[in-house]
This record gives C-alpha cells, structure tokens and sequence, in this order.
C-alpha cells in the first residue's frame, strides 16, 4: 500500500507547516459483539493550524471505507481524497477544520482496536495498541509524534460495559441498549500514545494521595482490571502495591508531578508485547495474570513492567522523542528505571540488578552482535524501520549504557538532569542534544565524546585481564585489555576474588578506575598476591563481554557455583554464556558447568536463564553427534535436581518444566505421563493447569499423545491459553502431516491471532524434529516476501522470525539463506534485517559447532 510506510521526511515536512490544536474522535463500537460485524465507525474532527496557507497535507487512515471528508465547510470526493493509507487534502487556510469519517475494522493481529471473544463465556472484549503507528487503524490523525495535541474521545458501546481512555470520563448517556461515554480532553499528547479499552471487564479500584511540595495534595485514582474469567487469578493487591510504591519513587526522583491525572492499568488478552504506556491507561498482556503457580521471577518481571511503564509517564509520555531515531529517549531510560525502581522503590524485588546482568543484557549481546545492529541513536528512515527498532539495542544496551552513565556522572548529577529535562520539555519534543544538554549542566562534563562513543557507534567491547605474576605469587602487573570495532571509556569495578575458609569464592579486593583504549594497567594491583578469580566488570557498571584469564576460567570450572555474591555469580554465568556463544567454550563444557552447579544456583531468574540457555547449547550449539548424549544429560539432571528440590519451592517447579522440555526417554516420559495421570507424585510440586501443558508438549513432541487426549485436555481448559497451547502441542506432533497442518493453518489464511501462529511456529520448530521440518526451507525463502507483502508487519514477522529453518544447523541452510539475501536486494529493509539476524544465528551456531567438535 503506498503511502503506508510513512517517512522521516514526510514527517518532518508535515511538522515544519502544521501545530495541531485538538481532536474530537467519536467511536461507535456496539456492534463490537456481532460476530459478523467488521467494522466500526469512527468520526474524527481536527482542529489545525497551516504556516503555508494553500498547502496541501494528508492525514494518516488505515480503514476499509471512507464515507465522507469535510475541510472547512467543503466536501471533498473520498474516493479521490482517500487512497487507502492517506486522506489528501489541498488548498489548507491558516486555521482550519477537517472532519473524516470512516468505517474502521476491528483487529485480530492486536494492531489498532483488537477484539477479542472470551471462550470461557463469550464476552467480547476490545483495547487499542498504536505504537509506533496503528492509531490510523481506529480514527484518521497525523501519525508521527511530534504533532502532540489534546485528544477528546466519545465512546458509544453496549449498555454493558465498561469504557476506558487516557482522560477520565466526564457524562455517561444511555439510550437504546447502547451507553456513551464522554471523556475529558488530554494533556497534549501523541498519537500512538492514545488509548481507548472497552468491555465487561473486571474492574479493582484504589487510590493514591501525595502531600506535595507546595502544600497541596496529589490525588491520583487507580484501577487494575482484566477479562471477568481472569478475576480468580488476578492478585489486584500485588499490582497496586507496586503502583503505590512506584508513585512514590518517581515522584521522589522526578520532581514533577503525575501529569495526567488518573492511573489505570489494564491487562488485555492477545497482547502483542509486554505493556504500553498509554498515559493514564497502561496496558499489559493478560499473561501477567497468573492463573497457575509461577516462579518469583514472574512475579519480578511483572513488577518491573509495571515500574517501566510508570517511568515513561514522564520519559516518553510528558516529554517525547521528536521521530523514532530517538526512541531510546524513552525505552531506554524505561529500561533502566524498571530495575532502578524496583530497589529504590522498596519492593521486595531486591535482586533486581541480577535479572538486568544476566537477562536483559544478554538480549543486548545478541543484539549487538547481528550484522544489522545500529547505535542507540539509530537512523530510522520510516515506519517499518520503527517498528523493528523496538530491540535489544533500544531497550537493554540503551538502558546498560545509561547505568554506565551513573556510574560516570555519579547518579545526583544524572537525575538532577532528567528533572531539568521534564521541566524543560514538559509537553514537547527532544532529541539527543535535549538530553545532553541538562547532564551537561549537572556533571560540569563535556559529554559529547562519551555521546560519540556510547550512543552513535555500535558493537560491544571485550575486557580481558592479563596477569603476571612474580615467583612469590603477587601480581606484578593486572591489565585489561579492550577490543572491539570501537574502544571506550568504561568506568570499571576489579573484583578480585579467593577461598574462604568455608571453601567460598569470597571477595578479596575490589578496585574501580576507567578504562580506555587498548589497554590500561590496573596500578593498584600491583603487590597483591593472585587471587583465584580476577572478575572485570564486577558490581556490573558497564556494558561490555566479560573474558577471564586462563587461572581463572580454571578457577571457574572446578568453583563456579562457590562463588557467594549472587551478583558476581551471575556476572559470571553471562560471561561464560558468551564465551560458549561465540565459539571459545564447547557447548559440552558449558553444559557441563550448568549440570554440576545449576543446582545450587539460588536466584530463580539465573536458573530460568540457565535451562533456557543449556538447551540452545545442546540444539544449536554442539557437535551434531553429541547432541543426543548432550540431550539425555540434560534431562538426567533435570530429573534429579527435580527429585532433590525443595518441596513446593520456584527451584522445584523451575526443574519440572526443564524435566518436560527435554525429557526423551522412557523413563523420562514414563515420569511424565505418571504426573499428568497422578500415579506419580514428586512430593510438593502441585501439577496444575500450565505445568500440565507444559507436560503434555512432551509428549506430544514425542509422538505419545494421542489427539484425543489433547483434546480432552482442551475441553477441561476451554479458555484462551488453553487454546493456545493445545495448538502448540498439535504443531509439535512428530508427523509430517502434523507439520503440514501447522505450516498451512499460519501460511494458507490470515485468519489466526498472533498468539496462535506464535503456537504454530513454536510447535513447529522444535529443534529434535530436523529431519521433518528439513523440507520446509527451501518453501520458506520462496514465501517471504509474499508473506510480508500481504500480512501486517506484526504477523509477518512473527512468521519470519519463527518459520525459520534454524534447526538445520548446516551449510546447505545457510547457503539458502545467503542466496535468498543475494538474490532479494530489492526486498524490505526491514524484511532483510530480519532474515540478516536469523542467518546470523545459524552462523554463529555453525561456529559454535565446529568448537566443540574440536
Ligand atoms: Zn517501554
């Protein structure tokens, strides 16, 4: 569709000749609960300004009808005024008033106004999700934004139900089985930050009140809400208690009051991405609801969301990127603020910097390593550009480099300047100089060559210690030496760590300096006698590769698990991941290491990362013909750290799942099957309702579930999660028709939801089912870009990402990939980038291979 892969430049232009001074949008969503109804009507007025009067313009509209286009007074054709992305208007006056009115479809794929039916109760349920650019699929507007405007919303949907926007609703009018709400105008905001949720949804209410500075009191309403047959599950308490306590944080540190006035958080069903943060109307996937046990890591991760959106109520919502180049302005102080919040907070998520070393920056190293990685500040030609911008480099590397940055700056100078920059900007729009300014002005530093270094180059550093000693065991000289395409400051803790008498890896000494260029000598170390561990990059302040010198590794291999800091130990548990990642540790050693001390590894989220990470060892990573010993060990130790966890415990649950995810052989499955029947118990570990699918996707992928097995399964959990792993099980079946049915029901028709098709691919893909999937490779690149083509970006690269064939670890696999990437120069960029980083996985498992075949 031209026109829908709107440009910077056309962005720009728009910006430099229009101010936008308010939209009304009228929806009408009745028919919401019609099955057979597509579409809604939706009637947008707004009210802007043209410095070029007689210019012409266009407004951003993705909808199956236009029924009319009015500016100032004139109707315009629709059929020639619209061209199916674009309303094109012309001879623009200094002040002008244009109304469009469509009729909008209502979303399965969780872009623009989703809808959802409750199978548990046939409910409907809607909620809109815009970001970067899906507002256009519910009212006409000008999508980019920098054209920040107050909003003002009409709802009219069944008598029923409940309505939501950003603003609080003003009147409530009913009249012919139908209510409509009338919302109070926003703040100025963007677009794409607009919200409306509407339905019978279950509804907890609170509230939050602050004395404030000037002596007058801050009262912000709040209210949590999911699906009705959720609200058994939903532990509404929990949630504002977070909220409560996040309010009161950022408060602290912002200094600028909540701008915008009520707070709801409203958790949704298909959601596409963890949370929006809508301002005024946050909104989660329904996944946060926890209707089984789940570990406290969930509970973290749930936690840290909330604070994430919380923090860009004032970063990206009161003060917002100027075009998406600038999207870390948000995302990645987002980032950052979800683990910084959740200590300064007080919430009992004290372990909050752990899960940011060793999970979210592993997403950055991956990231950072694609071919197609980009600075911080990236360089976003357009739409589609933006949407795949939403990475590992925005969020997890943007928010590593910014805890960097406190660690530079010190953090009273960093938040003095985000209080400068909210005051400064409330309201409006920045880029990176904005910011560099205000820190500028607190740290008295010139921070343009650190800008230069850490925000406009990519890639990530290695530091490796290298350590002499003298014939008495002291150092004579520790350095650390520095690599990578671009050598940068990095403000630095030595950890210097040895045995206690308990047999502990304890720390001994700790020195902090910077480092910079290739190598920097460790003066202070120098006479101190060798410790058994020398760990760069301890307390974690910078963002880099951790190696370690030859007595260290040793040190590691034997003591991993003895070292006491769970912090350090993390650090360490990353480390040798990228060292397994990039070909320098066999994938058997790594495995190896998890098998002897993952069982007393005590943070829950590290052994989450541990299981996920020892199977990608023995999928991707190992020699081909050690993969089914590799496998059997495994599950081996899954089974007996299973038997000796702690009864009821995460850990033990943790063990459980791994136990499904690699069970293989008859006792394995044997175990598993009796868990599921109940004529075998593991004492204190409750199989309920998602431990049972868990169960039941091994042996699905076995080949020993039969399908009315599944099926009954599905009848005793009839509701949308069970729907969608009794999918996945479907897809994993080790048959060719299984796969065949998988592959067309995502391929053949646009009618699934991105939660199925993400149950489709996942059940697909299993890696132990090569030989089967092997024949879908080459159809694969032949499909792609028909595939981005015809279904929305979200779907597509759902489609992209999961489909492809990265279980065929082999040369042929990547000679396909390689030619496709040769013989489609004319493809998506953003298509290419995704195909790119795919490649690049199966390189580096190819890498990782032939070094643990040596
Ligand atoms: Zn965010």
């Amino acid at each position: 569709m031209p026109g829908k892969n709107l440009s910077r430049d056309e962005a720009q232009q728009r910006a430099s000749i229009l101010a936008v001074d308010g939209y009304r949008v009228r929806l009408d969503v009745t028919s919401a609960p019609d099955r057979a109804a597509d579409t809604f009507r939706s009637t947008t007025t707004v009210t802007f300004r043209c410095s070029r009067p007689g210019a012409d313009t266009f407004l951003d509209l993705l909808a199956p009808a236009v029924r009319s286009v009015t500016l100032n007074g004139r109707a315009l054709d629709p059929a020639t005024a619209y061209d199916g992305a674009r309303v094109h208007v012309d001879g623009l006056a200094a002040e002008n008033v244009l109304t469009v009115e469509a009729d909008c479809a209502y979303s399965r794929t969780g872009e623009g106004l989703h809808r959802f039916v409750d199978p548990v109760d046939g409910e409907t349920y809607l909620y809109t999700h815009y970001e970067p650019a899906d507002a256009r699929r519910v009212f006409a507007n000008f999508e980019q934004p920098d054209l920040k405007a107050p909003f003002t919303f009409t709802v009219t949907a069944p008598a029923a139900w409940d309505v939501w926007s950003n603003a609080p609703h003003g009147t409530v009018t009913a009249e012919d089985g139908a209510r409509t709400w009338e919302f109070a105008p926003t703040e100025p905001i963007s677009t794409y930050l607009t919200a409306v949720v509407a339905g019978p949804y279950h509804v907890a209410r609170d509230h939050y009140r602050r004395e404030l500075a000037d002596g007058t009191a801050l009262e912000i309403p709040l209210s949590a809400m999911c699906r009705k047959s959720l609200a058994p599950y939903f532990d509404a308490d929990e949630i504002l208690g977070v909220t409560k306590l996040g309010l009161d944080f950022f408060h602290e540190e912002f200094d600028y009051p909540y701008p915008f006035g009520k707070y709801d958080q409203a958790f949704v069903p298909e959601y596409n991405i963890g949370a929006m943060e809508n301002p005024g109307c946050v909104t989660f996937k329904e996944e946060f609801v926890f209707r089984s046990k789940v570990t406290d890591a969930a509970y973290e991760a749930r936690a840290n969301v909330i604070l994430h959106e919380m923090a860009h109520m004032w970063f990206g919502d009161l003060v917002t990127m100027r075009w998406w180049d600038d999207l870390w302005l948000k995302e990645s102080f987002a980032d950052f603020m979800g683990s910084y919040g959740l200590i300064g907070a007080r919430t009992r998520y004290s372990s909050a910097w752990v899960t940011f070393a060793n999970q979210r920056k592993a997403w950055a190293y991956r990231q950072d390593q694609f071919p197609t990685t980009h600075p911080i500040t990236a360089d976003i030609r357009d739409l589609e550009d933006a949407k795949l911008n939403f990475d590992g480099i925005t969020y997890a590397k943007g928010a590593s480099v910014l805890k960097q940055l406190v660690a530079y700056v010190g953090s009273e100078a960093f938040f003095e300047g985000a209080r400068r920059y909210f005051k400064r900007h409330a309201f409006g729009n920045t880029e990176l100089g904005d910011l560099l300014e205000v820190l500028e002005e607190t740290s008295g530093r010139d921070l343009r060559a650190w800008a230069a270094a850490w925000l406009q180059t990519s890639g990530v550093n290695a530091l490796t210690p290298q350590v002499t000693t003298d014939s008495e065991g002291r150092i004579t000289e520790l350095a650390v030496l520095q690599d990578g395409d671009v050598l940068r400051p990095h403000r630095i803790a030595v950890g210097l760590y040895d045995r206690d008498a308990d047999g502990a890896l304890v720390r001994t000494g700790r020195i902090e300096l910077d480092v910079t260029g290739a190598r920097t000598v460790v003066t202070e170390a120098a006479g101190l006698p060798r410790p058994a561990l020398v760990l760069l990059n301890d307390d974690d302040l910078t963002y880099c590769k951790v190696r370690f010198d030859e007595e260290s590794l040793e040190t590691l291999r034997t003591g991993l698990g003895d070292i006491r800091d769970e912090l350090a130990r993390a650090l360490t548990w990353s480390a040798v991941w990228n060292l397994t990642r990039d070909g320098l540790m066999p994938a058997r050693d790594y495995v190896a290491l998890v098998l002897r001390f993952a069982g007393r590894e005590g943070n829950i989220g590290v052994l989450q990362s541990l299981h996920a990470q020892a199977k990608t060892a023995v999928d991707l990573y190992a020699d081909p013909a050690w993969r089914g010993e590799g496998g059997r060990l495994l599950a081996d130790g899954a089974l007996r750290e299973l038997r000796e966890a702690v009864p009821g415990s995460d850990h033990q649950l943790a063990w459980a799942r791994f136990l499904a995810q690699t069970a293989g052989g008859a006792e394995h499955l044997g175990l598993v099957r009796g868990l599921l029947a109940g004529s075998a118990r593991i004492d204190g570990l409750e199989v309920d309702q998602d431990l049972r699918w868990s169960l039941w996707l091994a042996l699905a992928a076995s080949g020993q579930a039969a399908d009315e097995e599944l099926a009954a399964e599905l009848a005793a959990d009839n509701t949308a999660s069970g729907k969608r792993h009794h999918t996945q099980c479907l897809a994993a079946r080790p048959t060719a028709e299984a796969k065949a049915a998988a592959w067309s029901a995502v391929i053949d028709s646009d009618e699934l939801p991105s939660a199925l098709v993400e149950a489709n691919t996942a059940g697909f893909s299993i890696p132990a089912q090569r030989d089967l999937t092997a024949l879908y490779a080459a159809p694969y690149f032949k499909l792609l870009e028909r595939v981005w083509a015809e279904r929305t970006i979200e779907i597509a690269m759902r489609i992209v990402g999961g489909f492809f064939p990265i279980a065929q670890t082999d040369e042929q696999t990547l000679a396909e990939a390689d030619a496709w990437l040769a013989g489609s120069p004319q493809a998506a960029p953003a298509l290419r980038r995704l195909v790119l980083e795919r490649r690049d996985d199966l390189a580096r498992a190819l890498r990782a291979q032939a070094c643990d075949r040596a």
